[in-house]
């Protein structure tokens, strides 16, 4: 058995000792006779899946205690909708839109109600970050969302830019979550689809202040009220259970790793290397992202030539290095180098675009 380097956007690489964990208890979980996917999803066995899954996790990233976790379904589109489904209350919302993942969480959110773009960076082709003074607030907006990195273009907003406005804040964390500490308190709402640094595609994680539920009008469905899925624990219907169990063996696994701070130490050198040896190939290759907001976990990058793109690919992948196309969007290279993509697999790509610059520069 080969295993890849694997730089998929996602779904994405998973730690292989959560993989192999997997693998040992599937047909029989500890002494249970069945695998996760095959027992009861309100049994004690699951049960104790769904606390451990919740309280390292809360462990992990500080929860406080008046912050309800909720494991969903419907992937983080489905919070497009839910969020002003929830919190709208007929008022207004604001959005800052820093790449393609804003952009439809705004669309989205305008099938629902009322939605404003407080600012945009779109002239710049989402390199940027707006300025403060580019930011025109709505004192009274039920909510300022943010996407703190986005994905296709590779922009994260860093922690010491995200200031309190007096309005929740809600924020698209899909794919950076867990990858450094983070202040929860900072936020109202902190949404996730899990497929990049949680687990497998179907469950969707929605960490969200206690004071923000019961706010959705009383015509939405079930399923998509908040404070029904709090009350009932996420199990108002069957939850995605062998995901959830996953995301517990991943939560586990990073606690090893020295939980977030120590992932945020590896996670730096992965994004330091990588940048260096785009910064450094003399132009051959480029990251156009401003160094202040270049995402530690998606890296977009182009060829000179897009004539070697093909060669590029095909090379990678005779390497071994696989999942580095581009956004059909923006088209180009996109490396992703989530927690669980170790500082040797980055290791081994440097080398191996280093080589090919070498060769075709
Ligand atoms: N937001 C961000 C930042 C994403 O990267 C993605 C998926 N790549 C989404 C939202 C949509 O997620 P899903 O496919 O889980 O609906």
């Amino acid at each position: 058995m080969t295993r890849i380097w694997n730089f998929s956007a996602g779904p994405a690489a998973l730690p292989e000792e959560v993989l192999r964990q997997a693998q040992e208890e599937m047909l029989d979980w500890q002494g249970a006779g069945c695998s996760v996917m095959e027992m009861s999803h309100r049994g004690k066995e699951f049960m104790s899946i769904l606390a451990q899954a919740e309280a390292d996790l809360r462990e992990l990233m500080g929860i406080p205690e008046q912050y309800k976790v909720l494991f969903l379904q419907g992937g983080a589109t489905q919070q497009f909708a839910q969020i002003p489904m929830n919190l709208l209350a007929g008022r207004s919302a604001d959005y800052i839109v820093t790449g393609s993942w804003s952009k439809k969480a705004v669309k989205e959110a305008q099938r629902i109600g009322n939605v404003r773009v407080a600012a945009t960076t779109e002239d710049s082709g989402f390199t940027r970050l707006p300025t403060a003074e580019e930011i025109k607030l709505d004192p009274f907006a039920a909510y300022l969302h943010v996407c703190t990195n986005e994905t296709i273009h590779g922009v994260e907003i860093p922690a010491e830019r995200i200031a309190d406005t007096g309005v929740p804040l809600v924020a698209d964390m899909s794919s950076h979550i867990l990858s450094r500490p983070v202040n929860v308190e900072k936020f109202g709402l902190i949404y996730a689809g899990a497929q990049k640094n949680i687990g497998p595609s179907g469950v969707t994680l929605v960490i969200v202040h206690r004071d923000l539920l019961g706010m959705a009008p009383l015509n939405i469905p079930t399923v998509m009220d908040y404070a029904v899925m709090a009350e009932n624990g996420s199990m108002l219907n069957t939850p995605p259970t062998f995901g959830i169990y996953i995301a517990g063996l991943v939560f586990q696994w990073l606690k090893k790793q020295g939980g977030l701070t120590g992932i945020d130490t590896v996670n730096a050198e992965k994004a330091r290397i990588l940048y260096e040896c785009i910064d450094n190939s003399g132009g051959f290759y480029t990251n156009p992202v401003d160094p202040d907001c270049r995402s530690r976990m998606n890296v977009p990058f182009v060829l000179a030539d897009v004539a070697l793109d093909a060669p590029f690919l095909a090379a990678a992948k005779d390497a071994g290095v696989l999942g580095l196309k581009g956004h059909k969007s923006v088209g180009g290279m996109r490396a992703s180098i989530y927690n669980a993509v170790s500082l040797d697999a980055v290791k081994a790509l440097v080398g191996f675009m280093n080589d090919f610059a070498k060769r075709n520069g």
